[in-house]
């Protein structure tokens, strides 16, 4: 059985959890709400291996949802980690590290100019779209139905990751008004994009969306005639005066050494781009960067205030900056491979057992959806058995992997899933299989 069993550790800590925490959790997600069961409670964790408070293993393929790319307590990055530390753990005034962190950054994708830090990808994204509507003197912002970009309130309307794990349609508590100024669109939808436009460019501040939509599960833009979606986004924003905003929270650093725009920056700049997840290698860190003229719009020296008690921690710097030290081609090649063989380990493993699936990739990412046909946006994305999912799901966690609870999330693999890694996650995949087709 799973961990719900009352007698465990875990099962105790949830019940405690549920007096003081809504729902027992800090994030959604975390509470196992779509899949059922208890979530187990971890102690502690050494590279793709979790530990949990009954004293069970598992391989992690969640990686803290993207930041633990070189896997869990990676020696480098806690010893970096722990130096800050007896350094003084925070200064509310600059340090060495936030400018090694931003040189790094700028060094690697190319549209960024100049970068700021802050505490998460929500904030990231909220900043940017402030300093987009500052830029541009305009109000309504356009983004596409599944792609998440944090809990801001102008950008849940028809988000994926927990919203969509949730089947929400947005969030209660957020304003007619600000609602009134978002606009969502199907992903992928050129024409629906090029009508809005027409009708209302003059309006529109910003376009945000996901370099590569990996919230709904892993939904790659497509090209037509030779252009991408990306890069159409830009030509259609920039002919009316609007701005791009590249959501690099999760693809950055990621899907490829300079992120998703290193797979696919052909032809088209975002004005700003925003990251977080493996930035901070594990501590609270976001960024929002791009054009020296926009991001010279914030404060100090322009009208668009945004700040930060704790924004470039030096803990944080230190993380991300010891994280980055080992993120070179080396690493993404392992990435990719390791990425590749366990695709086609659960591939097979679905065909063996006859289960519908399709499994769809942006870089080093990917993920599986429970249906036959190709995902090409939030509508196909709902359309999977995830009940299917709920089943595979529990197996592999019986048999000591920890899957991402949702049917609408990417697996995220690290440096330290070595080939005897993988050989635990193939011998839970046939059962698993199996319990997927035993409807
Ligand atoms: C995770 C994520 C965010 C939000 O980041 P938080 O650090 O959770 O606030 C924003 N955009 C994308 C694409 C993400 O995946």
């Amino acid at each position: 059985m799973t961990p719900a069993d009352a007698t465990t550790v875990s099962a105790d800590l949830f019940s405690r959890a549920q007096q003081v925490i809504p729902s027992g959790v800090n994030s959604p997600v975390r509470a196992f709400g779509s899949v059922g069961g208890t979530p187990p409670f971890l102690t502690s964790a050494q590279g793709a291996l979790l530990h949990d408070a009954d004293g069970r293993d598992y391989v992690d393929l969640v990686g803290s949802w993207g930041p633990m790319i070189l896997g869990h307590a990676h020696e480098p990055v806690v010893e970096a980690v722990r130096d800050a530390a007896g350094r003084g753990l925070s200064f509310g005034a600059p340090q060495s590290g936030e400018v090694a962190l931003a040189e790094e950054v700028v060094s690697r994708i190319a549209p960024v100019e100049q970068l700021r830090l802050v505490n998460s990808g929500t904030e990231a994204t909220m900043s940017a779209l402030r300093v987009a509507r500052a830029a541009t003197d305009r109000d309504v912002v356009v983004k596409f139905a599944g792609c998440y970009h944090g809990h801001v309130d102008a950008l849940l309307a028809e988000a994926g990751s927990g919203v969509a794990t949730f089947a929400m349609p947005g969030s209660a508590g957020v304003t007619a008004a600000t609602a009134r100024d978002t606009v969502v669109l199907p992903y992928g939808d050129r024409a629906a994009v090029s009508a809005l436009f027409a009708a209302r460019g003059g309006e529109i501040a910003a376009v945000i969306t996901e370099a590569a939509p990996a919230n709904m599960g892993v939904v790659p833009p497509r090209e037509e005639d030779g252009i991408g979606f990306n890069r159409f986004l830009a030509e259609t924003a920039h002919a009316s005066g609007a701005l791009l905003i590249s959501d690099e929270v999760l693809t950055g650093f990621r899907a490829s050494r300079e992120g998703y725009y290193g797979v696919d920056g052909e032809g088209w700049t975002p004005d700003l781009m925003t990251f977080g997840k493996v930035i901070g290698g594990g501590l609270p860190v976001g960024a929002f960067g791009g054009r020296k003229d926009l991001m010279g719009l914030l404060a100090p020296a322009g009208p668009v205030y945004q700040a930060g008690t704790l924004s470039g921690n030096p803990l944080a710097t230190a993380a991300g900056l010891a994280t980055f030290a080992e993120l070179d081609e080396t690493a993404y090649a392992t990435l990719a491979s390791t990425s590749r063989a366990l695709q086609q380990m659960v591939a097979d493993a679905l065909t063996t057992a006859g289960v519908p699936h399709v499994i769809q990739n942006a870089g080093t990412l990917f993920s599986v959806f429970f249906r036959e046909q190709p995902v090409t946006g939030y509508d196909d994305a709902k359309m999977q058995d995830t009940e299917a999912f709920t089943r595979f799901f529990h197996a592999m966690l019986d048999a000591g992997v920890y899957l991402p609870p949702s049917a609408f999330e990417a697996w995220f693999v690290s440096t330290a899933h070595t080939p005897e890694v993988l050989d635990r996650i193939a011998d839970a995949l046939p059962g698993a299989a199996k319990a997927a087709a035993s409807a």
